[in-house]
């Protein structure tokens, strides 16, 4: 088969395709001849440098295909079957997860971080974490929305307790969180507030159902966000940007509001004033990937319609490092998808 591999962390140019052996089946694993790979900023940071990362590495959490080949032990599936990987790893038996948080268990871990992952022809994986997506799903649109669902699903409802009527504030409307968040926030009855950096992606933001679009390059978003509050700011605030962001997160949040973090994108350090979080009973939530209930929660919406993944751009998976850069750039509007 032919795979994404690298063998020592760096930049893009780490990454080859290349000839590579198949994967050896186990008894409870099922094959998946990879149709559609998606890429998520997870596949930048392993790539970088992550500590403990296995090497070399297969990158890449979101993928969907084709079972080629059944264990011994797994009788749920068919040769053929087209199916969609839950990329959250996790033990099964600990409290955590009897109790639905896996996201919680000791040993999770991420498909594409703690083990090989999704960029490659083909790929065995545990039958637990595979399931089989309705014939009207493209393999596009299965690839596309697992991780960034399970993230977004889990850090508004799980994590911050959305209710509806509440006004949530969305930072990055055309990143892949972000624009699933958008999507999960108004089928649940919120007001959406979103930042944008240019015309097109505000365009975007309207069209996924945002009620107000700001953009932070040309706009004074705690101004504005004051002013269409009426002055009380917003409920909960969906951070993933971290340094650059995070004052402006705390000014435009009210009284017994929540910012629910899921990442760090621009730095990890940020200034708190506790006076603002006893006085207005703040809360700031920390959020991981997700539940095996979020994500079986998000594939229910995906596959009525009620949210659809945004696939902003394709590459052939053997165009690896061109993928990679383009990411990196940072001006994709919701998924980047690899094709085999
Ligand atoms: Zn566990």
């Amino acid at each position: 088969m032919k795979t994404v591999l690298f063998e020592e962390q760096g930049d893009p140019s780490v990454l080859q395709w290349i000839d590579y052996p198949d994967p050896i089946l186990t008894p409870s694993q099922v094959i998946i001849d990879i149709k559609a790979a998606a890429m998520n900023h997870l596949d930048l940071w392993v790539r970088r440098g992550i500590p403990n990362a296995p090497l070399p590495m297969i990158p890449g959490s979101d993928g969907a295909g084709v079972i080629s080949q059944i264990g011994d032990e797994v009788n749920d599936f068919n040769i053929g079957d087209r199916v969609v990987i839950q990329p959250l790893t996790y033990c099964g038996n600990c409290e955590a997860c009897k109790n639905g948080q896996e996201n919680f268990c000791q040993s999770f871990g991420i498909i594409g971080e703690s083990e090989l992952g999704t960029n490659s022809e083909k790929m065995a994986i545990d039958a637990k974490y595979v399931y089989k997506i309705p014939d009207n799903m493209d393999f596009e649109t299965a690839a596309a929305f697992p991780l960034v669902s399970e993230t977004a699903y889990t850090m508004l409802i799980h994590r911050a307790k959305m209710n509806r009527g509440e006004t949530i504030f969305i930072w990055g409307a055309s990143s892949g969180v972000g624009h699933i968040a958008i999507q999960i926030a108004k089928v649940f009855g919120c007001t959406v507030i979103t930042s944008v950096g240019d015309a097109n992606k505000a365009e975007f933001a309207k069209s996924l159902g945002a009620d107000l679009v700001l953009n932070y390059r040309t706009q004074n978003i705690v101004d504005e966000v004051k002013k269409y509050t009426d002055g009380k700011g917003v409920d909960i605030v969906f951070e993933h940007v971290g340094t650059t962001t995070w004052d402006i997160s705390t000014r435009i949040l009210g009284l017994g509001g929540r910012i629910v973090t899921c990442g760090a994108t621009t730095g990890a350090k940020v200034n708190i004033d506790l006076r603002h979080i006893f006085y207005k009973q703040q809360s700031i939530i920390g959020s991981t990937m997700g539940s095996v209930a979020a994500f079986k929660a998000m594939f229910a919406l995906v596959s009525e319609g009620k949210i659809t993944p945004h696939i902003g751009k394709l590459f052939p998976m053997s165009q690896i490092v061109d993928a990679h850069n383009y990411l990196e750039q940072g001006n994709q509007i919701g998924k980047v998808v690899l094709l085999t």
